[in-house]
């Protein structure tokens, strides 16, 4: 079946008892159970499942034609369980241009729980090749990347991995499945900030993985996910679960109006670079090309003359509202340098979009008022 019609109708059978069609929020945080906790429902409480975060999963299974997909309170909850399911001793390759929460993670915790990591440019194969040692696990893909918008290949490095026995995690924020399908091309797991894209209206926190196959490594994270209590709350799953259902056009028009802002601004004598992977000059463009079916509602550029020129065009922007997070259906902009903090690596000069729904014309309009 096509993604249009999975997105409109995964996890949304009729309740059963009064013939809704929306679904019903299950608020109750506990499920009768028989004498000796026999669960004639499937329920026992509700940080070890709960009906309506079992729809989303499910929807997000179908949506990625994954074996399973696990719902998390946040999407740092979901790529922190998936580190901490790691044994100690294990390490992991990063790329340089991960999220920067992330990289936070790993100065801050990963001492802790002894894992090691390697920070590569993952945009070259060979560099991630060289960084696999006997101890690597998880090779971690962020492709296209927050904020300079790398791309990175994924097949390629999936298959590096399988090769050395170790798992790929492939952050597709950015790009949805909707527009990319990190398990079709070799990753073993699809990692999801649902704040964003699913979501889609910057109003519901969550995460999600989406899983290739059920193995060891599917019940590590789910247990690990019960233990330290990073589950979504059932309004949160209701949420994204109603943010699927116009995920596609969504992101469709998230992706076209991005690639119109994109072109317009590609020739602007104010700015130092526009990096978007639709454009030919992207150095990633064959690549996203080759794994994504377009490019994407994210873009960034750099302004010429540096943070203060910067600085100026955000804040001269009208329609488009400085402020963080991504995927919703206001056009957002801003400095990531200042918001990433002490652990950012971003250039100062740099403005990262997340292009809306509004017209792509008043958009542009906007932004050459600002950039001048
Ligand atoms: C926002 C984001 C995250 C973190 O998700 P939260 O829901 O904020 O915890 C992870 N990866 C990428 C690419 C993001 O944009």
């Amino acid at each position: 079946m096509h993604i249009e019609t999975i997105a409109v109708h995964a996890g949304g059978e009729v309740d059963a008892a009064t013939g809704a069609l929306a679904p019903p929020i299950h608020l109750s945080t506990t499920f009768e159970h028989g004498p000796a906790c026999e669960l004639p429902h499937g329920f026992l409480y509700i940080r070890e499942g709960n009906p309506t975060q079992a729809r989303l999963e499910t929807a997000l299974a179908q949506l990625e034609g994954g074996a399973a997909a696990l719902a998390f309170s946040s999407g740092m909850g979901a790529g922190v369980v998936l580190l901490q399911s790691l044994e100690p001793g294990s390490h992991v390759i990063f790329p340089n241009d991960i999220y920067v929460d992330f990289r936070t993670v790993a100065r801050d915790f990963f001492p802790k729980w002894r894992i090691e990591h390697t920070v590569v440019d993952m945009t070259q194969v060979p560099a991630v090749r060289d960084a696999v040692r006997p101890n690597t696990k998880l090779i971690w893909v962020e492709t296209p990347s927050n904020p300079l918008m790398q791309v990175v290949d994924i097949a390629a490095v999936a298959q590096l991995a399988r090769q050395a026995s170790a798992r790929t995690v492939v952050d597709n924020t950015f790009a949805t499945p909707v527009l990319q399908r990190p398990l079709e091309l070799g990753a073993d797991v699809s990692l999801y900030s649902s704040t964003k894209y699913f979501g889609g209206h910057s109003d519901v926190q969550g995460g999600a993985l989406v899983f290739r196959t059920k193995d060891s490594y599917l019940e590590a994270v789910e247990h690990t996910r019960k233990m330290l209590g990073a589950v979504a709350s059932p309004f949160n799953s209701w949420l994204i679960l109603r943010g699927l259902r116009s995920l596609v056009c969504r992101v469709e028009k998230h992706s076209a109006n991005a690639m119109a802002v994109a072109r317009a601004l590609a020739d602007s004598p104010a700015l130092a670079a526009v990096h978007y992977p639709g454009l030919q000059s992207h150095s990633g463009h064959a690549v996203a090309k080759m794994q994504m079916r377009s490019f994407g509602g994210m873009l960034s550029i750099q302004v010429k003359g540096g943070r203060e020129r910067a600085l100026a065009v955000a804040s001269r922007v009208k329609l488009f509202v400085n402020a963080t997070s991504l995927g919703g259906v206001e056009s957002l902009l801003e400095h990531r340098a200042s918001s990433e903090g002490p652990s950012s690596t971003t250039p100062p000069d740099l403005l990262r979009l997340s292009v809306g729904l509004e017209h792509p014309d008043d958009l542009i309009a906007d932004l050459m008022r600002a950039i001048g």
